[in-house]
């Protein structure tokens, strides 16, 4: 059995009160460290639950074990040198304090597995999990090493595919490579970043993603947005390039966005998660509104072939609104799976495990 449109999210969702300062990126954690673990896994129960409870198909564990999409997986690796840092400028907009690469890198441990496990445990909805990709990784750090961005980000793509590989066999049924700097170096996305993300998904069954986005809802990213003209036309340089690529899934903003849709005809036969919930906004957004991204979407996406999604994570939204929003998501997705459907009742799709591809409509 098939979902039709099965929903999903782009990543993150707000972490409880308790175990970080809410309404904040990269806030630190509250709790102490002999009770982190057992914490972080109670604030994934309660994201899992908000998911399941709004009606989303395709769910994550909302990024509640990490506290920051990029350096909490660097964090772990040998080779990086935290306490040494450098001030370096963030995909050329914004400056921060990023640690060095002092030597070799290399994974002595997983990273996000034993999460991973737990969540499977938990639920039996397909689960998705979110790493960052190598180019943003290697936008995220001061190299003192290798001195070659391509080398390094060949290095990360090494140590990513021993870690998705790891999560394949915890029952991740969809890996997913965050990759906001796909749109802002295209000459290297199209000399070594798309091969360095196929590097990383060497080898794995299971269904990759990439998500690639605007950044979240921050001033600086909100000042850079406003510096891009009336059109987002930044996508054309690299969907060509995307489109011929292993990866499964591409995840992009859809809804009060200012990427023309049309750029999806050039990504014709991948998989799209549609971004049709605001993330930069406190506003609801309508049901109405979601399945008016969604249909104008089905213009350049078969109905097969499009994962109705977030914009981006909602971790600096406060509970409530990312909770409204991700209702707001399945009720629309809800509207436009009938009108597909020709008004046939939709509750008879179900999702299980390993049917997250909806290439066929069949009703029970
Ligand atoms: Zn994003």
């Amino acid at each position: 059995m098939k979902t039709l449109l099965p929903t999903s999210i782009a990543g993150s969702l707000p972490k409880p009160a308790w175990l970080a300062q809410t309404e904040t990126l990269w806030s630190p954690w509250k709790l102490p460290d002999d009770i982190l673990q057992e914490g972080k896994h109670d604030a994934l129960l309660v994201s899992l639950h908000a998911q399941e409870h709004a009606g989303i198909n395709i769910v994550c564990d909302g990024e509640q074990s990490r506290q920051h999409f990029v350096t909490t997986f660097i964090e772990n690796l040998r080779g990086v040198d935290f306490e040494k840092r450098k001030t370096v400028r963030i995909r050329n907009r914004y400056d921060a304090d990023v640690p060095v690469i002092v030597s070799e890198v290399s994974r002595d441990k997983p990273v996000f597995v034993e999460d991973a496990k737990f969540l499977r445990k938990q639920t039996k909805q397909p689960i998705k999990w979110a790493l960052p990709g190598p180019m943003t990784m290697i936008d995220t750090l001061y190299d003192d090493y290798y001195k070659s961005r391509e080398a390094l980000a060949w290095e990360f793509a090494k140590i990513l595919n021993e870690e998705a590989k790891e999560l394949e066999a915890a029952g991740v049924d969809i890996i997913q490579f965050d990759e906001p700097a796909f749109n802002v170096f295209f000459d290297d996305v199209n000399d070594w970043g798309i091969a360095a993300l196929e590097r990383a998904t060497q080898g794995l069954k299971c269904e990759t993603a990439v998500h690639i986005c605007y950044g979240y809802g921050i001033k600086a990213n909100t000042d850079w947005k406003k510096s891009l003209g009336s059109e987002w036309r930044q996508y054309e340089a690299i969907f060509p390039k995307l489109q011929q690529s292993s990866i499964d899934i591409i995840s992009l903003e859809c809804h009060n966005s200012r990427v023309p849709i049309e750029l999806l005809s050039l990504i014709k036969g991948k998989k799209i998660m549609v971004g049709a919930i605001d993330v930069a906004s406190h506003e609801i957004e309508t049901p109405q509104e979601v399945a008016a991204t969604l249909r104008n979407a089905l213009k350049y996406v078969d109905a097969n072939k499009l994962i109705p999604c977030t914009n981006c994570g909602m971790a600096p939204l406060p509970r409530s609104i990312a909770s409204a929003k991700l209702e707001a998501l399945v009720a629309g997705t809800e509207i436009v799976r009938k009108e597909l459907t020709g008004g046939l009742n939709t509750e008879a799709y179900t999702t299980q495990r390993g049917t997250t591809d909806s290439e066929s409509l069949s009703i029970t």
